[in-house]
């Protein structure tokens, strides 16, 4: 597998890394323009719909003790977690809010959403997938009580409004992007795919696969990874999900979440995770506090990179963070 895996990257193309604003030329500068004001729009239209459905609007926090293992997740490659000690304690850069957010709903905030940025410093090797940057910004969300079919039917609906607004509003940038006709408003509710399924059509690289069959958003379901992702121990399926975006993969991962202490314990020692960095949630479990709940993250360079057709994500960055690539801002 890993020697296919090489070959491919060699026989792909590779994508050009972004150049920072100083270097644009004046073409160049008009484009990053418009994708700039496609951000905005995005932005404005995922937030009201969110504040407009009851959910509060958190600030984020940039260093914490506990954030996420991104661990197990098969689309993790992390080259080096950021620890650094304040007033004698360690605390570490936000890889994502999910433990912020499980609490969070638990208690305050039945309904919430940050724009939360995620520092993750992915291998160099990434520099050139196009999909990947070391600083991004997901739009999380979680909501108390929620299943997964309630998720599904609020991010579609969000896309589909969030599509249709551009496309009334935002012509002559979308015209310059060349995406004016091949942008189409998504059809809900979305196709539901089980990674099962994926894998058995199209192999381990089924991400790539589905990206590429598909005409419209769909979602993927049960999907092995981190511990605060709900498994049914006895079926050993996932109640978890990915928005995977025609000719582009993966935009959005999220689940129902685990609450019952021990199966959380149970999942954290089975992943070999550091149990000591999620005694908060583990005791707030233990105690019956965490409540159960359901959401997602949407990464909003990729959600516009894709809008606008982007080769790289980094393109809808004003300081572009490709792996492996450090510029002076
Ligand atoms: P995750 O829960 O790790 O899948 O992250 C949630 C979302 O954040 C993903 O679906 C992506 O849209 C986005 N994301 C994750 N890692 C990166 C990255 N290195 N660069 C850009 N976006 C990312
Ligand atoms: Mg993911």
């Amino acid at each position: 597998m890993r020697i296919k895996q090489t070959q491919k990257q060699e026989l792909a193309p590779l994508i050009e890394i972004p150049k920072p604003l100083h270097q644009l030329t004046d073409l160049e500068i008009q484009r990053k323009a418009c994708i700039g004001k496609i951000m905005t729009y995005t932005l404005t239209s995922l937030t009201n719909t969110f504040v407009k459905k009851g959910f509060q609007w958190l600030l984020p926090i940039a260093l914490s003790q506990s954030t996420d293992p991104l661990w197990p997740d098969p689309g993790a490659s992390i080259e080096k977690r950021i620890e650094v000690d304040i007033y004698g304690k360690p605390v570490r850069t936000t890889a994502s809010m999910i433990i912020h957010k499980l609490v969070a709903a638990s208690t305050a905030y039945p309904k919430l959403f940050i724009l939360s940025p995620n520092i993750r410093i992915e291998k160099a090797e990434r520099a050139h997938t196009g999909k990947h940057i070391y600083e991004f910004t997901q739009l999380d969300f979680e909501a108390r009580d929620a299943t997964s079919k309630d998720i599904f039917a609020l991010v579609e609906d969000a896309i589909s409004l969030l599509v249709e607004g551009l496309k009334r509003d935002m012509q002559d940038e979308l015209t310059m992007l060349c995406r004016c006709d091949s942008l189409k408003i998504p059809k809900a509710p979305f196709k539901i795919y089980d990674r099962v399924e994926l894998e058995a059509k199209y192999g381990s690289d089924w991400e790539a696969g589905i990206a590429q069959d598909i005409c419209e958003p769909v979602w993927v379901t049960n999907i092995p990874r981190e511990f605060y992702d709900f498994e049914d121990f006895k079926t050993g399926k996932w109640d978890n999900y990915d928005l995977f975006l025609p000719q582009f993969g993966e935009v959005l991962s999220g689940a129902k979440r685990e609450y019952e202490y021990k199966k959380i314990l149970t999942k954290i020692e089975c992943d070999q995770v550091k149990k000591e960095n999620y005694a908060l949630v583990l005791n707030m479990a233990k105690e019956g506090k965490l409540k159960p709940t359901a959401g997602a993250g949407i990464g909003m360079e990729r959600l516009v990179g894709w809008i606008a057709g982007v080769k790289h994500i980094a393109e809808c960055q004003p300081f572009p963070r490709v792996p492996g690539n450090v510029n002076e801002l």
